[in-house]
């Protein structure tokens, strides 16, 4: 981009009232600000601004509404002990951003410049960053086709948006394994479609099974859209097992989304000498590997739960447990690490931790 552009705020009135931390649920109470920036094909990205959290008003034949061309990322910002507020790994989703952006025919954002404008908005609202253990402010940054054409083609006009939301610990009493359905009617997508881009529809496809899975179950299991053999992704998590002392994850295939999580577990593994490998990976292999007592841990990864045990593996009336149902200790290290490490509470050997400084309302208003 040419010239660094000047973030304009506009500062409410009066804040709302924050929540109490036992009300605090996943992504119903949003903060008093968001970060807007609005594209058009004649001046590119512009007016970036930060204003007031409100509904927005939206051409009805606005193409998001008819053919989805919309994009999405989910980070949080995290306080440390000391009442800082910081960020993990956040240059990464503004990159995946992109290469969603890219999928959908959406034009690139200033990754550095997306980072700078949360920045802000995150030191201005770092009072909605909640205390209380395992809380968080969840970031939602999306993008939007805001075109008024009914016409299937690229929009020429978008809008950047980030919202934040204060929420909740994802366990309320400690880290806890759950039941997978093994889903074998529908898939999730499929190499070539849409599975590497964090789009909404690849969400709104993924709802029947959840929908048809049963009581007690927590996510499904998504096989590969063509064998229907081969391991992709938990709900809407990367998926690990350790297999005789090794830990196994999908290779990212085209269909996969590689999640930040995902890159942070191998990552760690990697430093503690923990076999790791990324490779196909058939539900035939996992099964035979229970049978043969070599089945150790299973576990999902991603932003919201960070590490999330899978207790049982359910198809039909097979029922498949690992390790007793119980948290396995890689599992367990894992979870206990990236959220020290998140929340400031043990040492970044990585660099993963980005800080980010208050913003004084006062500075703000002086100059804007
Ligand atoms: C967002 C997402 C993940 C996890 O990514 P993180 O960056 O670790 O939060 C995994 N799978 C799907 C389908 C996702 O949408």
């Amino acid at each position: 981009m040419e010239e660094e552009q000047v973030i304009r705020t506009d500062l409410c009135s009066s804040g709302k009232e924050k929540p109490q931390a036992d009300q605090l649920e996943f992504g119903r109470i949003f903060t008093d600000h968001m970060f807007l920036m609005d594209f058009t094909d004649d001046k590119g990205w512009h007016d970036p601004r930060i204003v007031p959290y409100e509904p927005l008003s939206i051409d009805p034949s606005a193409m998001v509404f008819h053919y989805g061309q919309s994009v999405f990322e989910g980070m949080k910002a995290y306080r440390t002990p000391d009442e800082d507020a910081q960020l993990f790994r956040p240059q990464r989703n503004f990159k995946r951003m992109n290469h969603s952006n890219s999928r959908l025919c959406i034009p690139p954002i200033d990754e550095a410049f997306a980072l700078k404008a949360l920045k802000q908005l995150i030191g201005l609202e770092k009072d909605w960053i909640p205390e209380a253990e395992g809380t968080s402010l969840y970031i939602r940054p999306f993008i939007i086709s805001t075109e008024p054409y009914l016409g299937v083609s690229p929009s020429s006009h978008y809008k950047f948006i980030i919202i934040l939301s204060p929420v909740g610990a994802y366990y309320k009493e400690g880290i806890n394994p759950v039941k997978i359905a093994v889903e074998h009617e529908y898939v999730r997508t499929v190499k070539g479609g849409t599975g590497e881009a964090k789009t909404g529809g690849n969400y709104a496809a993924s709802l029947k099974a959840q929908e048809l899975a049963e009581d007690g179950i927590a996510q499904v299991l998504w096989l590969d859209g063509v064998d229907r053999k081969y391991i992709e992704e938990v709900g809407s998590m990367n998926v690990f097992f350790k297999i005789d002392g090794k830990v196994v994850t999908p290779a990212l295939n085209g269909s996969i989304l590689e999640g930040v999580t995902r890159n942070s577990v191998i990552q760690l593994l990697k430093y503690w000498n923990v076999p790791v490998e990324e490779r196909r990976l058939s539900l035939e292999e996992v099964v035979t590997a229970h049978k043969d007592g070599k089945l150790e841990e299973a576990f999902g990864a991603g932003t919201a739960a960070v590490i999330s045990p899978i207790s049982q593996l359910v198809r039909g009336d097979k029922h498949l447990e690992i390790n007793q149902g119980k948290t396995g200790t890689i599992a367990k290290r894992l979870y206990d690490t990236l959220t020290g490490i998140q929340y400031g509470k043990i040492q970044d050997p990585f660099d993963w931790i980005e800080k980010v400084e208050d913003v004084q309302q006062e500075t703000l208003k002086a100059s804007s």
